[in-house]
């Protein structure tokens, strides 16, 4: 069986059905597998084959991860994922398309392009391409900050995320963060500043409390990029008015890994002048049959899950998910306010609530909560649980009632080891 032959390049039907079953039942019931073996603590001399290989990795893989489709799952910015998305990543795997040449993607470019064309235009923007991550997409734009603007820093809040400083690391360019009002947005008088050899960025829905940053600032920077890793599907839905002003950006990042409910690794980088970035960003090689334009080297279709989604969904599927997901938060904060034992830290805006326990630590009650999941963000210093909406299938009531009974009983117990 360890001997490698032709057969490990032809389809097991069998075995890819029973892979599938065994995903499905995970979704229905929670459980898929046996009890999962210890694996090696080193390669393996012989191989176990195909099947056996699924089987003994079954329960590690499937049973042991965490179930961001549980209704007590309020916890991450990651969603679960539709099951066409299931089928298409499936496909790019079993087909191994690489965008680098035009030879082993004959197709899978022109499907980039289109999902590029169908989300640009949202954002104003005029092209752009995927990358694996938001963190990727915002060391693309600011690259094409300082080479098609030549900024000579990165200007931004102190509530930005640290894929900003990374850039500003990997660019060299210094990064100055600007203080943020009560709201944890940076207002129009704090960019109102000589920002003619900046990048300014811009965050449209910080990644801890949910915050969006004036987008309709004056034009005083040398480039604006906007970092809707978040909250930027918002743009789609009904809520698009929080986003006022993107369009006026030189970029924009998005995850689709997160609101767009997509597999990882999936993510946009758009650009107003897509023509002026791709020239800037682009490498030829000997082996090259087009430049090679932006980070990446060999990658794959990555469009194609994003494809069948917006395909299945359209439009207004995928806004009426992106609007449940607000209409879950809304319940969750209006429940936590109206509980005299919890504290809501402030107005949702993009599907962040950050709550918490008016007594007791907060991360010992988030070590005793069952069937629930809350992430934190330090806040002025102060812990405090953070929830994101990215769940369609969540139950706010579900999570309140499970901190509520685990607070009570660290209470309890507090009490009783005082007496
Ligand atoms: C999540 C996030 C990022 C990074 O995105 P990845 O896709 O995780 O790399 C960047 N900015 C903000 C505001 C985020 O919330």
């Amino acid at each position: 069986m360890g001997t490698p032959t032709r057969h490990d390049f032809t389809p097991d039907a069998e075995a890819l059905r029973r892979a599938l079953q065994q995903l499905i039942e995970l979704r229905q019931h929670g459980e898929s597998a046996g009890a999962a073996t210890a694996l090696p603590s080193v390669l393996p001399v012989d191989g176990v084959g195909g099947r056996a290989a699924l089987e003994q990795l079954a329960p590690w893989a499937l049973d042991r991860s965490a179930r961001l489709d549980a209704p007590g799952f309020i916890a991450h910015m990651d969603p679960p994922t539709p099951w066409m998305t299931w089928a298409a990543a499936l496909w790019a795997a079993g087909t191994n398309q690489n965008l680098l040449h035009p030879d082993a993607a004959p197709v899978a470019r022109e499907l980039e392009a289109r999902v590029v064309a169908w989300l640009a235009p949202w954002f104003g923007m005029a092209g752009g391409h995927m990358v694996p991550d938001s963190t990727l997409g915002n060391l693309t734009a600011l690259w094409a900050a300082r080479d098609v603007a030549g900024v000579r820093r990165i200007v931004t809040s102190v509530d930005a995320h640290l894929s900003i400083l990374k850039a500003g690391r990997i660019l060299g360019l210094s990064v100055e963060c600007l203080p943020v009002d009560a709201s944890r947005a940076l207002r129009p008088e704090q960019i109102d500043r000589d920002l003619s050899d900046a990048a300014l960025v811009l965050t449209a829905g910080t990644t801890a409390v949910g915050a969006i940053d004036c987008l309709t600032v004056q034009r005083r920077a040398a480039w604006v990029h906007i970092d809707a890793a978040w909250a930027g599907p918002l743009r789609m839905t009904r809520h698009a008015g929080l986003l006022d002003g993107v369009e006026t950006a030189d970029s924009v990042a998005l995850s689709a890994h997160k609101w767009l409910y997509q597999p990882k690794e999936s993510a946009l980088v758009f650009f107003a002048q897509p023509d002026r970035v791709a020239q800037a960003l682009s490498f030829g090689g000997s082996y090259l049959a087009q430049p090679n334009v932006g980070l990446l080297g060999s990658h794959g279709a990555c469009a194609l899950p994003l494809l069948a989604t917006l395909l299945a969904w359209g439009l207004h599927g995928v806004r009426e998910r992106i609007e449940s997901d607000m209409a879950i938060a809304q319940r969750l904060a209006d429940r936590v306010q109206a509980e005299p034992s919890l504290e809501l830290w402030g107005p949702t805006r993009t599907g962040i609530v950050v709550w918490r326990p008016r007594q007791g630590d907060p991360r010992q009650v988030r070590e005793r909560l069952r069937d629930a999941w809350v992430s934190t963000a330090t806040i002025n210093g102060e812990i405090w649980f953070r929830s994101v909406a990215a769940n369609p299938l969540a139950d706010p009531d579900r999570l309140v009632d499970a901190v509520l009974h685990a607070a009570g009983q660290l209470n309890a117990t507090g009490k009783g080891s005082g007496a």
